[in-house]
């Protein structure tokens, strides 16, 4: 049983699959790598603040995606999602979802524009991305650990986003990292 110490956020909860069954056992089984483990436990101590500040229940729609590559085919959550759940030659993982560092949430009782806000500018601790993201009537956030970006290899972290699918970003900025950094160490 793997524990993030944590409070609020379980390895279960941050592995599961909508999709269910085979996948949710993939899922879970490739989140147990080394590597992956580290960017949950991350991942957690993350949404563990956001928990905190707001006092209730979030819920993490989704957090870990898995890709693989298996005999030069991509299978995983987003291939699936794309229609090709037979493996795709095409695809290529480039959400940190992938790698286990970034969830999708809600926070019931709270106005997420609000609470994307204080992740922004106030709540203090380390971020890759925090992007208030909206398609059709669905509204979420979502949330991730520095990390490296898997489709042009830059370092991300403190970028703020406002996005609505379909369009382009209506808001973006970086914070300042080194504020953040000095008020961190
Ligand atoms: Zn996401």
């Amino acid at each position: 049983m793997i524990d993030f110490g944590v409070p609020n956020f379980t390895f279960d909860e941050l592995t599961k699959c909508s999709r269910g069954g085979a996948m949710a056992a993939r899922n879970r089984a490739l989140a147990k790598a080394p590597e992956k483990l580290a960017s949950g436990q991350c991942l957690a101590l993350l949404l563990q603040v956001l928990r905190d500040h707001v006092a209730s229940p979030v819920d993490v729609v989704c957090a870990l995606r898995y890709a693989e590559q298996i005999d030069g085919l991509w299978y995983g959550y987003d291939v699936a999602v794309q229609g090709d759940a037979q493996g795709s030659k095409s695809y290529y993982p480039k959400s940190q979802h992938t790698r286990f560092e970034a969830a999708d949430v809600h926070c019931h009782g709270h106005d997420l524009d609000d609470v994307w806000a204080w992740l922004a500018d106030e709540c203090g601790h380390p971020f890759g991305q925090v992007i208030n993201e909206r398609r059709g009537g669905a509204h979420w956030l979502h949330v991730s650990i520095p990390g490296t970006s898997l489709i042009d290899g830059r370092w991300i972290e403190g970028e703020c986003l406002s996005y609505v699918h379909g369009r382009k970003p209506a808001f973006r900025y970086e914070r300042d990292i080194a504020d953040v950094r000095a008020r961190w160490t």
